[in-house]
């Protein structure tokens, strides 16, 4: 991972940018298929382009490596003109990822990898170390794989190989167009969250280009929406388009579920979570009943002796006696720290008891959440979730280590338990 890892990001900035295929149609006024697009993104962030088909998407990424020459208007990296710079050269620094992958038939996986790596004169073993290295990163055995040809692998393996050999030379600004479009649903989804965790360890800058919706809204860290002539409807964090689209055509763009999309965004770990009274199996009934009692809640949860929920009894069934798992009339759906709001509503609809018990990564019991939890999130006004760097500070705030959890046993001797004996 180290060498793959060295957190070099460029920012890329889109100044006044037009493109025209068709000289002499732009001067009788029509428009050309990017119009004075100016959009900054930010070094080290993923920045999603989305819009309908035909809207100017693709070329603008080849615009970044000169794929394409604009007609009009500059491209900044790092502040420096991409016009300015050889291109050979440029290109060696900006990763490209395409859906057909480019790969080059009659090469092994291992010499397609290092592509930029060979023209870049680096010696044989750094290549083969290289090789190898990347492509234990994107989750190919480089044993089994390293040898093979382009057409020997399945289309999601493939892909995987485009992003490793866009990744050989470390480059500080990748563009990926469509990466995951050609493969089926399932191998999108898992190359999807491979290239976001992969991301938090590379850092690099990423314009990304799909028109799924869904899928900005998951790869995006900013999402620029765009309508036909590359004009930019809205930039912005998927959060705050969802919330709210600055025109009727984005609106129409995200749908009419845009409320229950940005619920995904969102985990469970960013709710406070309510307190459960619990009584553990083989535990006094009568002590539990009490600090029930003036609970607005009137049910009690049963846990084994771990601390792992059971199911919920009404307060009042609890009599005196030991409190034994048979007593449980009904359950919730366990949710953990990282399931999403989108999922957990879901889940809770669904349920018997209208609340989700929130777990640790060892099954044990940490609080409740309602649907009220969840929609009074939504409504607060600047509600954002929380992004990849936030969300790992808070799951280590929240002991989802095994430090955290050695805490456990000085937890359960609460004092308000010992009063209730
Ligand atoms: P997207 O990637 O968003 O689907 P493109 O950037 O490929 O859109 O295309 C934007 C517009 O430019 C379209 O109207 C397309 O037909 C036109 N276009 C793209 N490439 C060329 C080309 N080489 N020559 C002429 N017109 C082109
Ligand atoms: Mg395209």
């Amino acid at each position: 991972m180290s060498a793959a890892s060295t957190h070099r990001a460029a920012s890329v900035e889109f100044d006044h940018v037009t493109k025209s295929y068709d000289a002499r149609a732009t001067k009788a006024g029509a428009p050309g298929a990017v119009n004075d697009l100016s959009l900054e993104i930010p070094a080290g962030k993923i920045c999603v382009l989305v819009g309908p088909s035909g809207c100017g998407k693709t070329t603008s990424l080849k615009m970044v490596n000169r794929l394409i020459e604009p007609t009009s208007g500059r491209i900044l990296l790092d502040g420096v003109d991409a016009a300015t710079r050889d291109t050979t050269e440029l290109r060696r620094g900006i990763g490209y990822v395409i859906q057909q992958t480019g790969l080059f038939p009659h090469q092994t996986i291992e010499d397609n990898v290092v592509t930029v790596p060979r023209l870049l004169g680096w010696s044989k073993d750094r290549m083969h170390d290289r090789a190898h290295e990347l492509l234990t990163v994107v989750g190919l055995d480089p044993e089994r794989y390293a040898h093979r040809f382009p057409a020997q692998l399945s289309g999601g393996e493939r892909q995987r190989v485009g992003v490793a050999r866009a990744l050989a030379a470390d480059p500080p600004v990748m563009l990926m167009d469509e990466p995951f479009g050609a493969v089926d649903p399932i191998v999108r989804e898992r190359l999807q969250n491979e290239f976001l965790r992969l991301q938090e360890q590379l850092a690099k800058t990423i314009l990304f280009v799909t028109h799924d919706i869904d899928e900005a809204i998951k790869m995006g860290d900013l999402v620029a929406v765009f309508q036909a002539g590359g004009v930019v409807a809205q930039y912005g964090p998927p959060s705050e388009i969802l919330a709210s689209p600055a025109s009727d055509f984005v609106a129409r763009f995200v749908g009419t579920d845009r409320g229950l999309k940005r619920l995904s965004l969102f985990r469970v770990g960013e709710l406070d979570l309510a307190p459960v009274v619990t009584a553990a199996v083989g535990s006094d009934g009568s002590a539990a009943r009490r600090a029930a009692a003036d609970d607005a809640f009137a049910y009690v949860l049963v846990t084994d002796e771990a601390g792992r929920p059971v199911g919920w009894i009404h307060r009042d069934r609890l009599t005196t006696g030991t409190v034994s798992s048979d007593q449980v009339e009904s359950t919730s759906p366990l949710l953990d720290r990282r399931t999403t709001l989108k999922d957990a509503l879901s889940m809770l609809l669904d349920a018997d008891v209208q609340a989700g018990l929130v777990v640790d990564r060892t099954g044990v019991l940490r609080g409740r959440i309602t649907v009220d939890d969840i929609t009074s999130l939504m409504r607060e006004p600047d509600a954002r979730p929380l992004d990849a760097t936030e969300r790992a500070a808070a799951d280590a705030a929240a002991g989802e280590s095994p430090e955290g959890d050695a805490e456990a046993p000085e937890r359960s001797a609460r004092p308000d338990a010992d009063d209730a004996a």
